[in-house]
C-alpha cells in the first residue's frame, strides 16, 4: 500500500499550451490526490448547457477569463469535497492574482495551504506548435498531440475510447488572445509566489518524459523542506 501523506497542495502555473494539463494527469497517478482542471470543469458544463456553461461559454470562446467571482466559487465548491482532503493538483487555477487571495483564504479556513507553486516555462514557438497539435477527449478531457503524444488509434482516446477533438478555442487567434490574456493577468502570479517562496521554476522545452521527472525532483525537495516526509502507515 503507498503510505499515506499529509495534505499537499500543487499549483501548476503557466501559459496555455505548455503542457499543465498532461503533467497534472501524470501527477494525479503518481501521488494519488485530485486534478482539479478547471478548463474540463467549464468545458464539461458547456456540454451540459448549465447556468455556469452558458456564461463561461462566451468568454472562453474569445479566449478571456471567465469572471473571479464565478471562478471562485466554483473553486470553493470543489476543495470542500472528500477526495481534496488530502490535498489537489490545481491546473488553471488561480489565474489572477484576486483568485490567487481567494484560494488562500478558502484553504486557510481549514488550515491548509500551497505547499508548492510548480512554474512551466516555454517559447511562444514551442506553446504554438503545441496548441496546434493538441487533440482532446470529449469523453474523459485527455489530451493528446498529433506529433508529439499521438494516440495509438486516429481520433480516439487511449484511456477511455471517446471521441477525440480539437478545441474551439484552439484556433490561431484565440491561441493568440489566451497567451496574450495569460501575460496580463496570470503573469503576475509568478513574483506574487517567488515573494512568498513557494515558487519553483520548471523548464518546460523538453519531452513529457522530463518534465514530469523535474516536476516529481521539484515536489520532493519541497516535502523534504517542509518535513513532510511519507507518513508510514
Ligand atoms: P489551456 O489549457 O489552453 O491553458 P484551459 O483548458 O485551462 O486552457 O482553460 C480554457 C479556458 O477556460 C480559458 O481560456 C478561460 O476562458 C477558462 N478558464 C480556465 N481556468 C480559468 C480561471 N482560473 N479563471 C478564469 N477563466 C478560466
Ligand atoms: P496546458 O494544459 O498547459 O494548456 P496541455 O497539457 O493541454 O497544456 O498540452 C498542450 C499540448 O502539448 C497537448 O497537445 C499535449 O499533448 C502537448 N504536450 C504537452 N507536454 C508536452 C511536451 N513536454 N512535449 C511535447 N508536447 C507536449
Ligand atoms: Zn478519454
Amino acid at each position: 500500500m503507498q503510505p499515506a501523506l499529509l495534505p499537499r497542495f500543487i499549483v501548476l502555473l503557466g501559459p496555455p499550451g505548455v503542457g499543465k494539463g498532461t503533467q497534472a494527469a501524470l501527477l494525479e497517478k503518481a501521488l494519488g490526490i485530485p486534478h482539479l482542471a478547471y478548463g474540463d470543469l467549464f468545458r464539461d458544463a458547456i456540454q451540459r448547457k448549465t447556468e455556469l456553461g452558458c456564461l463561461a461559454k462566451g468568454y472562453i470562446d474569445k479566449g478571456e477569463l471567465v469572471p473571479d467571482e464565478v471562478t471562485i466559487a466554483m473553486v470553493r465548491q470543489r476543495l470542500a469535497e472528500p477526495d481534496c482532503q488530502r490535498g489537489a493538483i490545481l491546473d488553471g487555477f488561480p489565474r489572477t492574482i484576486e483568485q490567487a487571495e481567494a484560494l488562500e483564504a478558502a484553504l486557510a479556513e481549514e488550515g491548509k495551504a500551497i505547499n508548492v507553486v510548480l512554474y512551466i516555462k516555454a517559447s511562444e514557438e514551442t506553446l504554438l506548435a503545441r496548441l496546434a497539435g493538441r487533440w482532446t477527449c470529449r469523453r474523459c478531457g485527455a489530451v493528446y498531440h498529433s506529433l508529439f503524444d499521438p494516440p495509438k488509434e486516429a481520433g480516439k482516446c487511449d484511456r477511455c475510447g471517446g471521441e477525440l477533438y480539437q478545441r474551439p478555442d484552439d484556433t490561431p487567434e484565440t491561441q493568440r488572445r489566451r497567451i496574450q490574456v495569460y501575460l496580463a493577468q496570470t503573469a503576475p502570479l509568478i513574483d506574487y509566489y517567488r515573494r512568498k517562496g513557494l515558487l519553483v521554476e520548471i523548464d518546460g522545452e523538453g519531452s513529457i518524459e522530463e518534465v514530469q521527472a523535474e516536476l516529481m525532483r521539484a515536489i520532493e525537495a519541497s516535502r523534504r523542506q517542509i518535513g513532510d516526509e511519507p507518513e508510514a502507515k
